[in-house]
């Protein structure tokens, strides 16, 4: 049973160092997603900004076409004055020509004000174009450094997956399927020390009883809190 319990820590050792690898990896793969992230909303921001530029020169050339017809119709009825027969309709025709004026005058202010947003979004879109710009580059040359990290940690994952191959082999079946599945159910630590009595997987103690059994190191105990497997650890001594 020692040599077991002491297979069975070596184990734990190297699946620690497996996890701790593979958490390498995803805190990598998560900040070049974060950066991605960013950059897509920025992206999408330019965008919004590009199609508000779009439809409002959609609307500038609307209301130009309309000042066109308007000073059409102007012309028309300046014409018509010349021949008008009665006052009334003299009235008539310079209250038209009037409104037509006004509505044109306003068109004209529309188009001021579409011109300036235009302006001010077209200052954004390449603002932030270039931040996009540099945020990708830096992206591009962040990304080629956790590649290489990426390949290294999972060459020497390999390696340990190996060296754990070979382990878990020299471990009787019964005990291998139980850490197994306690390493699965147990965030990666299926056997733990116990320290003062104390488990170190989940920090609770255990009865004086099973800490005098988990001593003497003949038996494989499991703690009856988080149900790791458990072995004696000593205190270690403080510098
Ligand atoms: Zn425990």
């Amino acid at each position: 049973m020692k040599e077991d319990l002491s297979r069975l820590i070596v184990l734990q050792e190297i699946d620690l160092q497996i996890k701790r690898l593979d958490d390498e990896l995803a805190t990598g793969q998560a900040d070049i997603q974060k950066r991605q992230d960013v950059i897509d909303e920025r992206k999408d921001k330019i965008a919004k900004y590009a199609a508000t530029i779009e439809s409002s020169d959609t609307r500038r050339i609307e209301l130009e076409a309309e000042i066109e017809a308007e000073l059409v119709h102007i012309k028309d009825r300046q014409s018509k004055l010349m021949n008008v027969q009665t006052n009334r309709e003299y009235q008539s025709l310079l209250k038209e020509i009037e409104e037509s004026k006004k509505n044109n005058k306003r068109r004209e202010e529309e188009i001021v004000g579409l011109m300036e947003q235009n302006e001010s979004l077209q200052k954004k879109v390449t603002e932030q174009g270039n931040v996009c710009k540099s945020e990708e580059q830096l992206l591009a040359e962040a990304g080629e450094k956790v590649s290489a990290l990426i390949q290294e940690t999972q060459d020497k994952k390999l390696k340990f997956e190996k060296t754990r191959e070979q382990q878990a082999k020299k471990i009787p079946d019964h005990l291998r399927r139980r850490y197994d599945q306690l390493l699965a159910k147990r965030n990666g630590l299926a056997i733990t020390g116990v320290t003062k009595g104390v488990c170190q997987g989940c920090f609770m103690n255990i009865p004086p009883q099973q800490f005098n059994e988990v001593l003497k190191g003949e038996q494989l105990l499991s703690c009856p809190t988080c149900q790791r497997m458990m072995f004696h650890q000593p205190e270690a001594k403080e510098e």
